[in-house]
């Protein structure tokens, strides 16, 4: 038994770059959709291919197709986002889903913007494999392109019907939950991303402030330093999410 908990501890160290993004040894490849113009393959955590498989027939039989346009995202993925949103390549949006400018804004109130929508490189929770983007592709109409905005999902959204239907679904013990379902003022609430409970809860409880620090140290991003220095109050308002 000693030694079982002792490999376990082990383990759960071993899994920080995990945790932070750093590689892709822990997912595999999973067909999100079969239409052309949409991402086809997207990279999940291997544990979770089973219950994300029962999950879409289940939906199916709803008539929803339950498809998935975000996965697994590395660390080097979500710096580009990151760095392209403050360098004005990529649109950061306002709480009610328009385009904002960050001009005049101090840029510890630039990253407040971005981190309203897109998460901290390193504490993303699409790192771990373990949650997903979800829509409808039988709602989607042909070239629709898709945003991921609460209207899509909200009462009168394409997408809102297959969300009604996962609402009862989530309260059931399948382990999947909307870990963004709340807005509490950091993150809006993002009704499309689910996360799959057996697999994070391991991930969120090696996520921790020291730990973040410790990646961004070594990958350095755009306005690294105020990050840094923020990072408690960040990881308090923004990635921190209480499923007690
Ligand atoms: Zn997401």
């Amino acid at each position: 038994m000693i030694e079982f908990e002792i490999n376990h501890k082990n383990l759960e160290i071993d899994d920080s770059d995990i945790v932070t993004g750093m590689t892709d040894r822990h997912v595999v490849e999973w067909t999100a959709y079969e239409s052309p113009g949409v991402c086809k393959n997207i990279f999940i955590h291997h544990q979770l291919v089973n219950p994300l498989n029962e999950l879409k027939s289940e939906a199916a039989k709803e008539g929803f197709n339950l498809c998935v346009c975000s996965g697994y995202r590395s660390f080097s993925q979500q710096a580009s986002i990151w760095n392209g949103k403050l360098s004005g390549q990529r649109d950061v949006l306002s709480s009610d889903g328009k385009v904002l400018s960050l001009e005049g804004l101090s840029d510890f109130q630039k990253i407040e913007a971005i981190l309203r929508w897109s998460a901290l490189p390193g504490a993303s929770r699409h790192h771990w494999g373990s949650d997903i983007d979800v829509f409808d592709g039988a709602a989607m109409p042909n070239n629709y392109q898709l945003r991921l905005v609460p209207e899509e999902t909200i009462e009168g959204g394409m997408f809102a019907p297959m969300h009604s239907w996962l609402d009862k679904k989530l309260d059931s013990d399948n382990g999947f939950f909307r870990p963004y379902n709340i807005d509490n003022g950091g993150l809006a609430p993002e009704r499309w991303h689910l996360s799959y409970a057996p697999i994070a809860r391991n991930f969120a409880n090696l996520l921790t402030p020291d730990l973040i620090k410790k990646c961004l140290m070594t990958h350095k991003i755009s306005l690294h330093a105020t990050v840094i220095k923020n990072l408690y109050e960040i990881y308090r308002r923004y990635i921190f999410v209480d499923i007690s």
